[in-house]
């Protein structure tokens, strides 16, 4: 390590840039000096691909009370009840605010509300504030104008945070060890590596849906903050619940687009490629079973079968129907090929949220001193082991908006001086090829061994291959520069250990967790917490 000479000083740098990270920058952005860095465009996300919308208490005919225990429902006893109940109470005022941005959410004129709400799955009422079906989309196009044109926000695309700056890499060693001062960032279209100081940094990072070969998620979730945060010392919580959603288009080209439920609502058959039908043999609701019994019939099938995937058929429905309805799903399908007017879709599960994470408190604060963690990063005991539909948005906000206020109420204090990234003893990789190789296999065994369905003997195969994994990995961090590929397959890699390592301690069946060795669900519920 050298001495850094000059370095990039925020007062708060915020990692991520979905809908979690721009709800904390706006908030905070009176007050504090950030650095909003994040590793693609300041759009690309998860946020953005939400389509369903915002679950809070709106409307008369709904209360808290009843978000709780639709919430408390769905985590299969592991939601903490607490948490729910101040998410849940602070759900409103946190849709007011983005009302006050000018999200353009779909209004009902006839409505108490003056918005139209919809009901989703789990919720015993109408609850989802909505803009059409693409509410990402809307939320995060108002938020990030303002952010780009905040004269205190400073966006930095296409930055990949490497890792966390603790005690260890101060010049004057000493100060408190367990606290956060900063992260290491590499600007990808430069190729440098920037050493960024401030005096709070927060995890925004999302999820880590591509850990699995089938994934609804985007490029960018790949666990970074998860496995940034642990690297630097901070609990992780209940990586075993990894919600999976039944259809994600099964197709070489399509990357990540999902056959939305209402297709089977509306009568969609879930086929054999001999074109016979499975589902009643797992459940008397057949297509219209939850969504985590028709995604482990899906994988029962496919895994007993050989399959590559199995087929979703609506084409007994009138074509001009379907193309009224889902006109989206219609669309996409016919640039691949597909007619659904007169062929059955061929869909496969994927991993589609994460429900672990950073352990994090109710203002975001993490084990690190001035290190934050919120949305889908972090593990606030909102989900429990089992996610309750469009309560991920709300969370973003909600702890957005309490770690703003945490932060606030601080005083902000000088950068302390941190030593500089050392480049001096590596060189440009040579085969890249190792990395793409890796990638793969990594996501293959995941989705074999640590996918929707488990056992403990597959969970050892996985372990075992991770061990190897990691061992070449940290051999080519050690040798070569740093690119997005390696920092990802590194994070990815992190991910899926604890990950594993949560399944491994769970002797039951809970929530999103089905283990085939441990079908039980035991008497008391408890979370699985990781510790390095
Ligand atoms: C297809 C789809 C539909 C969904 N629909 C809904 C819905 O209707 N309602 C609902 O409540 N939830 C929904 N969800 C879940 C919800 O969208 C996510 O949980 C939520 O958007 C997460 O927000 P976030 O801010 O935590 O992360 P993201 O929005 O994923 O943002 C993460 C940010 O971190 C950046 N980043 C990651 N790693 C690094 C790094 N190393 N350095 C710098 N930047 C980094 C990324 O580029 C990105 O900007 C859906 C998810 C998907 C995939």
């Amino acid at each position: 390590m050298q001495t850094q000479v000059s370095q990039i000083h925020f007062d708060t740098l915020i990692i991520g840039s979905g809908l979690a990270g721009l709800t904390l920058a706006l908030n905070l952005a009176q007050s504090r000096r950030i650095g909003l860095v994040t590793k693609q465009a300041l759009l690309d996300g998860a946020s953005g691909w939400a389509q369903g919308g915002i679950a809070a208490v709106l409307s008369e005919e709904d209360s808290p009370e009843t978000h709780i225990r639709d919430t408390l429902a769905a985590g299969a006893g592991l939601c903490n009840e607490a948490v729910t109940r101040y998410v849940v109470e602070n759900g409103p005022r946190a849709i007011q605010w983005l009302i006050t941005q000018g999200v353009p959410f779909t209004r009902d004129h006839g409505s108490e509300t003056g918005y139209h709400l919809m009901r989703e799955g789990g919720h015993s009422v109408r609850r989802v504030i909505h803009a059409a079906d693409t509410t990402g989309q809307a939320v995060q196009r108002t938020l990030s104008e303002k952010a780009r044109t905040h004269p205190n926000i400073t966006v930095l695309e296409h930055h990949v945070a490497i890792d966390l700056i603790t005690g260890a890499k101060l010049v004057h060693p000493g100060r408190n060890g367990n606290r956060c001062y900063g992260a290491y960032v590499l600007d990808s279209a430069a190729g440098k590596v920037n050493t960024i100081a401030a005096h709070n940094t927060v995890l925004a990072t999302g999820g880590a849906g591509k850990v699995y070969l089938y994934t609804t998620n985007p490029d960018t979730a790949t666990g970074d903050g998860i496995a940034m945060g642990w690297r630097a010392g901070c609990r992780v919580a209940n990586m075993e619940f990894v919600q999976f959603h039944p259809t994600c288009l099964y197709h070489p080209h399509a990357k990540s687009f999902l056959i939305s439920e209402a297709v089977r609502g509306e009568g969609g058959l879930l086929k054999l490629p001999d074109g016979s039908r499975f589902m009643l043999q797992h459940d008397a609701r057949a297509e219209l079973a939850p969504r985590d019994i028709v995604a482990r019939a899906i994988d029962f099938e496919m895994k007993k079968r050989g399959l590559d995937c199995v087929y979703l058929d609506i084409s007994h429905k009138p074509a001009n129907f379907l193309r009224e309805h889902f006109p989206n799903i219609y669309s996409r399908c016919l640039e691949f090929g597909i007619d659904i007017t007169r062929q059955p879709i061929p869909v496969v599960p994927a991993a589609h949220y994460t429900c672990g994470g950073i352990v994090t408190g109710w203002d975001g604060k993490t084990d690190l001193e001035n290190l934050y963690a919120i949305g889908e990063t972090a593990h606030t005991g909102l989900h429990g082991a089992n996610r309750l539909a469009s309560n991920s948005l709300l969370e973003c906000l909600v702890f957005g908006q309490a770690a703003a206020e945490d932060i606030t109420s601080q005083p902000s204090a000088p950068p302390a001086e941190l030593l500089q990234w050392d480049e001096s003893r590596v060189t440009n990789a040579d085969e890249e090829v190792v990395i793409s190789h890796n990638w793969d296999e990594l996501r293959r065994f995941m989705w074999s061994y640590v996918g929707i369905v488990r056992t403990s003997k597959r969970l050892q195969r996985a372990q075992h291959r991770i061990k190897l994994l990691h061992e070449e990995i940290n051999e080519y961090y050690a040798n070569f520069r740093v690119t997005s590929d390696l920092l990802e397959l590194r994070n990815l890699v992190d991910t899926a250990d604890l990950i594993v390592q949560s399944a491994m301690l769970r002797h039951e069946s809970r929530g999103l967790h089905y283990s085939r060795d441990y079908p039980e669900l035991l008497p008391e519920a408890r979370d699985t917490v990781l510790k390095r």
